[in-house]
């Protein structure tokens, strides 16, 4: 029998809590570890000060020289603060962020011993990382991969480690990591915006996509988790019965938070707090063992990265508490899973949201530009915004009848769609004085009033204004959000530009005044971007039906959603864009399909190694025990044993029964793996995987989970939901 269950359970129960005080005050020691703006004026001259808030601003190049400075003052400050190693921090094309420590010391050329720390080393690195996935690219090009430093993401101290964020491109100038391509939309972004947001005040010199993600997560207890090969290997369980008390009572939303958890959850936030993540929410979720925290937005990069930053500091915090921090989409079978909303604006650098209505109708006609354009953007390229957000892990989300839907469509409630429909009027051309009174007055002018008691929001919308800005619901909880990002500002900026030429144009071209022209163009935005529109139930078979009807796309696996990233409109959106080369999408389909392959192959080894090392033995050495027990029973009653073990006979008639199909359809998915390995074309065999093996995960399950209830518990190899589900 195998024993770990049963050790891990005593050890769960065995738990030492350990205290942790959180300090009343944030703000004291909020981004201590970064070398942020303070620290910058510390230890930089006020020359390489200056360069980094200009490159910070406006993208200008520090040259060399301030580099060694910069390089100087960061080593200072790192060093002063017990730091002995520095890293390229970056993020290569697998969700995770990567890292090589160099130690400061150095040798002098006379064997003397230093603490060296130049411009070069800040700049650039060489990265030897040749085995990050690359989608071909390395081989075609034969180019090393450099990392380079991003002067607008703060580097931080992280351990005893100066952590320097950075982009990872290859020598030949193709990005090989989501950074630089979400650096290179944000970029498009800025111009795209900023030049319209002139229309309505020249004083806008740019504009920042902001970013605010909610990370829901799953914590279990190290030694339950660990105890099942399935939990550590695919982050998820593979197989599992319900526990009898899951959700259904709703008893932990927003509940009272463990005392485990919330130590946890103070140390979490007390280190997030020292590295400038400005962490403000945190509650229970919707299902036993689930959790959310949600930070203050910033500008998208930087909470990317801080994203990414906290995802690796919660495993580490994680662990200290004798917790294990499951991020995966689905970790369990008939419960919620854990999502990673995406909260989407545009700010401008004279502090205005450019998605929050004003106090003039010339800021409300504002709101409208951004808010209409933004949902013709999605109407456009609402199957490429889906790729953006596709995963193997995240199929069990979208698609499976969880929130959200793999449809996009989008929510902004009944009071904006009145508008909407009210502004689908406005006359073609110029306007009279009368109805521009009336389009100030009575539709633009009532916005903010809407906007204040526009209260119902739909949860089942993937994608839902929420009164100045607009949530993204589909992101999993486990990707990178620099993907989404890097679409949905890359497509809106695209729309921007569009409606700039139009807009300019009916200005040039046919004498138009700017309100005029701007409620020319937003017309016909508004017709011709009906589809997208929906605000009933995003769940319902009906709404499928009709999206169908619609032309919306409704991609429900990764290799399908993936397909349109290399269709002749992706390409060449993101070539005008300057957001990504022509081989570098192939290259990232590529390694997307070849990630999405590598996670249905490794369930599908747990899924081997479950059954034949873990439930067939476990499901004989019981069936042994009954039939133990039925034989002693026929030889003191003789025939009338029938009748005394008619419940041993039935258990293990259908303990067989299980155990036939399952093995059954275990070999026949070895089979059709083994098949999928052969392919050499790496879309074909994601399909297969998809098609051919992943469809039988669920039968197996479910002989597996009809096993659980049926194997006497103590026989019972893995942990089971009701111990991992409810932290004591
Ligand atoms: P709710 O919790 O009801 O969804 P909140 O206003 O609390 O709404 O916001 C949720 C998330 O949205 C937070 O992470 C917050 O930082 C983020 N958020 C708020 N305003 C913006 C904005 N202008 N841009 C980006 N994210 C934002
Ligand atoms: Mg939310």
């Amino acid at each position: 029998m195998s024993k770990q269950r049963f050790t891990a359970i005593g050890r769960s129960n065995k738990r030492n809590r350990i205290e942790i005080k959180e300090k009343a005050r944030r703000s004291e020691y909020f981004g201590m570890n970064v070398f942020n703006e303070e620290k910058m004026r510390q230890f930089l001259t006020q020359e390489a000060f200056d360069q980094i808030k200009a490159s910070v601003n406006s993208g200008t190049k520090i040259d060399r020289k301030i580099a060694d400075q910069v390089a100087e003052g960061m080593k200072a400050w790192a060093i002063s603060m017990g730091a002995t190693h520095y890293t390229h921090w970056f993020q290569p094309l697998t969700n995770a962020t990567a890292e090589k420590h160099d130690a400061f010391f150095d040798l002098t050329l006379d064997g003397k011993a230093m603490e060296k720390f130049g411009g070069g080393q800040l700049v650039q690195q060489e990265s030897d990382a040749s085995s990050f996935p690359n989608g071909g690219i390395r081989n075609t090009f034969e180019a090393r991969g450099y990392t380079a430093w991003d002067p607008t993401s703060p580097a931080f101290l992280y351990g005893a480690t100066l952590c320097i964020p950075t982009i990872f491109v290859a020598y030949t100038g193709e990005a090989l990591d989501n950074k630089a391509p979400l650096l290179r939309a944000l970029n498009a972004m800025d111009e795209a915006a900023t030049a319209v947001a002139k229309y309505f005040d020249k004083s806008v010199t740019k504009v920042n996509a902001t970013l605010g993600w909610e990370q829901e997560y799953f914590l279990v207890d190290k030694a339950l988790g660990y105890s099942r090969p399935d939990i550590s290997l695919t982050g998820r369980t593979l197989i599992g019965q319900s526990a009898a008390k899951g959700q259904q009572l709703d008893d932990h939303y927003f509940g009272v938070i463990p005392i485990r958890v919330l130590n946890f959850m103070k140390e979490l936030e007390k280190e997030c707090t020292k590295l400038g993540i400005p962490v403000k929410a945190r509650h229970n979720e919707v299902a036993p063992n689930q959790f959310e925290l949600a930070p203050i937005f910033e500008e998208t990069n930087l909470a990317v990265d801080h994203n990414l930053l906290l995802m690796d500091v919660m495993e580490k915090v994680s662990d200290k508490h004798n917790f294990k921090v499951l991020f995966h989409e689905k970790p369990f079978a008939g419960i919620n899973g854990s999502g990673k909303h995406n909260n989407w604006s545009l700010a401008t650098n004279t502090g205005v949201n450019l998605l929050s209505p004003g106090s003039t109708p010339m800021k409300n006609l504002q709101f409208l530009t951004f808010f209409v354009n933004t949902i013709k953007a999605v109407d456009t390229y609402e199957e490429l915004l889906r790729s953006s957000i596709a995963s193997a892990s995240n199929d069990h989300r979208l698609g499976s009848s969880e929130a959200p839907p793999a449809i996009l469509s989008i929510f902004i409630g009944d009071q904006l769609n009145k508008v909407l429909n009210e502004l689908e009027g406005v006359t073609n051309g110029k306007l009279s004085p009368e109805e521009k009174t009336d389009l100030k007055l009575n539709v633009v002018g009532k916005i903010p009033e809407i906007l204040l008691d526009n209260t119902d929001r739909n949860r089942t919308s993937p994608f839902a204004f929420t009164g100045n800005k607009f949530e993204m619901r589909g992101v999993g909880s486990k990707a990178n959000c620099a993907k989404p990002m890097m679409v949905l500002n890359t497509i809106v900026a695209k729309q921007l530009q569009i409606f700039k030429k139009e807009v300019d144009a009916l200005i040039e071209k046919k004498g138009l005044k700017k309100d005029e022209a701007i409620f020319n163009v937003l017309r016909e935005y508004i017709k011709t971007s009906k589809r997208i529109r929906f605000e009933g139930d995003g769940y319902s078979e009906a709404w499928e039906k009709e999206a169908e009807a619609r032309g919306l796309s409704n991609n429900k696996n990764t290799p399908s959603a993936l397909q349109v990233l290399t269709s002749k409109e992706s390409i060449s959106l993101f070539k005008s864009m300057n957001v990504l080369s022509d081989v570098e999408v192939r290259m990232r389909q590529e390694v997307e399909l070849e990630e999405y392959i590598l996670h249905i192959q490794i369930e599908g080894r747990v899924f081997n190694e479950l059954i034949y090392s873990y439930i067939i033995p476990a499901a004989v050495k019981y069936q042994n025990k009954l039939v133990q027990n039925i034989n002693g029973l026929k030889s003191i009653y003789g025939d009338s044993y029938k009748k005394m073990a008619a419940s041993q006979l039935d258990i293990v008639s259908r303990i067989s029964q299980h155990m036939e199909v399952i093995k059954e359809k275990t070999d026949a998915m070895v089979e059709e793996r083994k098949k999928a390995n052969k392919m050499v074309d790496v879309n074909k065999k994601a399909y297969a995987y998809c098609d051919k093996v992943r469809v039988h995960f669920d039968e197996i399950r479910y002989h597996c989970d009809k096993l659980e209830r049926l194997v006497g518990d103590e026989y019972w190899p893995l942990a089971k939901y009701r111990e991992l589900l409810f932290i004591k």
